[in-house]
């Protein structure tokens, strides 16, 4: 029998020496490396990645028609692990779910146990110490699934009652299953260590390792029925849906943006039910996926000392979590135009200081010194779009965040659930309270600069000027340009836009587009550096910036969150390296609510 491996980690290691004794292991891979190329003449796949990635995994190799062994849980939800059976039933795959607590010696015990008792416990004790929200889920997912399909082996299914007791510091309820009371309760601080059903112990006691094999022995047999593991394996999942919903305050986060996403993770790292809705096949793919990458600390903002301390203090937040995504070695220099300047080098200068934004006059033979009155290297970052998604889509994971993509969440989905708007320059169509908003139609294009130019970021200040930014670990820069850059603008409740250019809006780098304004930023290009005759241009991305209307004065950007109703909280974003901190307010005012 020829058997393949996805999922490399604590738990894959654990099973390979035992796979390797009942067949032939033909390939291991991570959840992250390609497999689809390696399912011919495959028996049996065994799945060991984490909890979130299995459905698509499993989707993949069972479209294959390979059979399929996957770690519990199936996926995060019925719906999902439902779809798996029916795709294992067209194509004639066999899907079989780890139950290894079914080969477990007590099980028998504990069914006897089980005659005539109207109330028992289930205990699960030192489950962990990792941080509140991974606990839950982990608790429910990876512990309580053990107990579900055992209880529906030794009791039945039918459940009529849910009480919870404690989900802040043990997970703690009661449910009624074919009429017997069951108190669960899982303590990730209780000192001792403890796993019990009706006080029979289910630990670890040497015959684990017999469980297992006992297990893989009967999957990989002709006698397996992957029907009894298929009704426990959906009647957990089921169970975990309704604990979700039951347990925990459900909310709804409207916006696969950063600023959607971030509330989304830690709203669930702190014990709530979070669905993201995205109206894209994926998330960062609109304003957080396109533009300047600049976690801003105030340099940009001489106008408006408001934005500037908002972006200094924000950036803290941002890079507890997010610093991976942060680019190494870009060297940072904000310059002062000679000509057009709405700010002098002198008031600049103050301004730094007032802030306390360090900055070295520096002279860079990259500039024409003759269009420039100023440049300071400073302390400034650009981040990584895509290594940013990825932290993202790792932290939406690990807090089992439900994410719903291509779904459009619309006024008639608005109810009593809780629901965040932070749909930026949609976000109008969700407000109660409609405002005018100025949206302006950008493109960012992406060029090949010559190589002296590689790993530096240069702003021109401040005013109708440009800047160039290290894009990514491309090699390219990415440019911008106060003028030049909008295509179209318009202030009112709704982007609009001339209906043509639709089709490049949020699409990533568009190549050849059919409107761009590349020669005119290539020659602002030229007023204020060196060497830049001839940039090759890769492509553009188009999307929409969208700020507060009438305030070209001082260009502020101000991050503003509302609790517009009871049940509906509206995010407006400035600066993207104030996610974190906006999240985190939400957070303390609904707790304290
Ligand atoms: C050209 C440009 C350059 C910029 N440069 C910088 C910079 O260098 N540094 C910086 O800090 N900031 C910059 N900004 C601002 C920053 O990009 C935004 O403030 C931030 O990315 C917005 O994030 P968000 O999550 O609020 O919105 P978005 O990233 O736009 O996400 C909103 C999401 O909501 C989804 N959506 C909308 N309606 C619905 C619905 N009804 N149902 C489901 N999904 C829906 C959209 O598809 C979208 O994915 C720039 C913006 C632009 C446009």
């Amino acid at each position: 029998m020829n058997i393949g491996l996805i999922g490399y980690g604590y738990w894959g290691k654990i099973l390979l020496p035992k796979l390797e004794k009942l067949g032939k292991v033909k390939f291991i891979c991570r959840s992250t490396d390609s497999y689809l190329d390696k399912l011919d003449n495959i028996d049996w796949v065994v799945v060991a990645t984490p909890n979130q990635t299995h459905y698509e995994i499993v989707k993949n190799c069972l479209s294959k028609g390979v059979n399929v062994f996957c770690e519990k849980s199936l996926t995060l939800d019925y719906d999902t692990s439902l779809e798996l059976y029916q795709i294992a039933e067209k194509n004639k795959c066999n899907l079989y779910v780890d139950d290894v607590f079914t080969f477990r010696k007590q099980v028998s015990e504990i069914k006897q146990s089980l005659d005539g008792v109207e109330e028992f416990d289930v205990v699960w004790e030192k489950v962990g110490r990792s941080d509140y929200g991974e606990f839950i889920m982990s608790s429910l997912y990876s512990l309580a699934w053990h107990d579900f399909y055992l209880l529906y082996q030794c009791v039945g299914n039918k459940v009529s009652d849910i009480i919870k007791i404690d989900t802040k510091n043990k997970l703690q309820f009661s449910l009624m299953l074919n009429d017997k009371k069951i108190n669960f309760v899982y303590d990730r601080l209780s000192k001792t260590n403890k796993h019990s059903i009706n006080n029979i112990s289910l630990m670890h006691d040497g015959n684990d390792e017999d469980a297992i094999m006992s297990m893989f022995k009967y999957v990989f047999s002709e006698s397996v029925d992957c029907e009894p593991n298929k009704n426990y394996t959906l009647f957990a999942a089921k169970l975990i849906d309704r604990l979700r919903k039951e347990l925990f305050k459900n909310v709804n986060v409207v916006g696969g943006g950063i600023f959607g996403v971030t509330c989304a993770w830690m709203l669930s790292k702190n014990g709530y039910f979070v669905n993201l809705y995205e109206r894209t096949g994926d998330i960062l793919k609109s304003a957080s996926g396109i533009n300047q990458y600049r976690l801003h600390r105030g340099y940009h903002y001489p106008r408006s000392h408001e934005t500037a301390i908002s972006s200094k203090e924000g950036q803290d937040g941002f890079l507890k979590y997010y610093s991976e995504s942060i680019l190494k070695e870009v060297e940072n220099y904000y310059c002062i135009a000679k000509d057009k300047s709405l700010v002098d080098k002198d008031t600049y200068i103050k301004f730094l200081d007032d802030l306390q934004l360090e900055y070295k006059e520096v002279d860079t033979d990259l500039t024409n010194d003759d269009a420039l009155q100023l440049c300071l290297e400073v302390k400034e970052s650009l981040f990584d779009s895509n290594k940013l998604k990825e932290i993202c889509w790792d932290l939406l994971g690990k807090y089992l965040v439900k994410v719903n993509l291509n779904t459009e969440f619309g006024v008639e989905d608005l109810n009593d659930t809780l629901t965040i708007n932070a749909t930026y320059s949609l976000k109008n169509h969700l407000s109660t309270e409609k405002e005018d908003l100025q949206f302006e139609l950008c493109e960012k294009p992406v060029v090949k600069l010559p190589d002296k130019y590689k790993n530096k970021s240069f702003v021109i200040m401040d005013g109708p000027f440009m800047c160039i930014d290290p894009y990514g670990d491309t090699g390219y820069h990415v440019m911008g340009n106060v003028v030049h850059a909008i295509h179209y603008s318009n202030t009112s409740k709704f982007p609009m836009m001339p209906s043509s250019m639709k089709k490049m809006i949020n699409k990533g780098i568009v190549k050849n587009p059919i409107y761009t304004n590349i020669d005119k930023f290539k020659e602002t290009i030229k007023l204020f550096f060196k060497g830049v005759d001839s940039i090759e241009h890769i492509g553009s991305m188009f999307t929409f910036r969208t700020v507060l209307p009438n305030r070209d004065y001082d260009d502020a950007r101000p991050t503003i969150y509302k609790f517009e109703k009871d049940n509906l909280i509206t995010i407006f974003s400035g600066k993207i390296g104030t996610c974190v901190d906006t999240a985190e307010n939400i957070i303390g005012d609904l707790i304290n609510e």
